[in-house]
């Protein structure tokens, strides 16, 4: 992992070119940053979230809270890897609890909804298919593989499997 330049703990995850110089930062440092630039304080309202699919299984999610020059971003990320992953924007005026209930909500409705079933045939065979001809997947980036990954249901489709 890339180690913040600005506290020397945390991991940075947010790098920045600025007058050509490479900067690696991480969440709270760049958040209390930016909170100092624009004169806002945007103080962290959840950590994290478990909430159930419909089918009942559990989902931990992880919550980032990214202050960008044009406002705040909330990202509901799932534990495990290749998951969920939830983003809700909003400007710099919004205000930050309704933000969150926004996120949640949104995690809610996104896990009310599984697109592929899977199942064993009587011959022992696995199968997946489409539950109701719709199909809602999203495109990631996977660090493993230098490829976009399309993530449905919280689970990676991998092209080759
Ligand atoms: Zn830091």
């Amino acid at each position: 992992m890339t180690v913040c330049t600005v506290c020397n703990e945390k991991e940075a995850k947010i790098h920045m070119t600025i007058d050509d110089k490479q900067i690696a930062i991480c969440e709270t440092c760049n958040n209390l940053e930016m909170s100092q630039l624009l004169g806002h304080n945007f103080e962290k309202e959840i950590e994290e979230i478990t909430l159930p699919d419909i089918s009942g299984k559990y989902h931990h999610f992880t919550i980032e809270q990214l202050v960008l020059p044009v406002g705040v971003r909330l990202e509901a990320i799932e534990s495990k890897n290749d998951g969920y992953r939830i983003v809700v924007d909003g400007a710099f005026d919004t205000d930050l609890p309704a933000l969150y209930q926004k996120l949640v909500e949104k995690t809610k409705q996104t896990l009310s909804k599984l697109y592929v079933e899977k199942g064993i045939f009587p011959n022992g065979q696995s199968y997946v298919t489409l539950r109701d001809y719709e199909l809602v997947g999203q495109v990631q980036s996977s660090e493993d593989l230098n490829e976009p990954m399309l993530v449905i249901d919280g689970e990676p489709i991998h092209g080759n499997k």
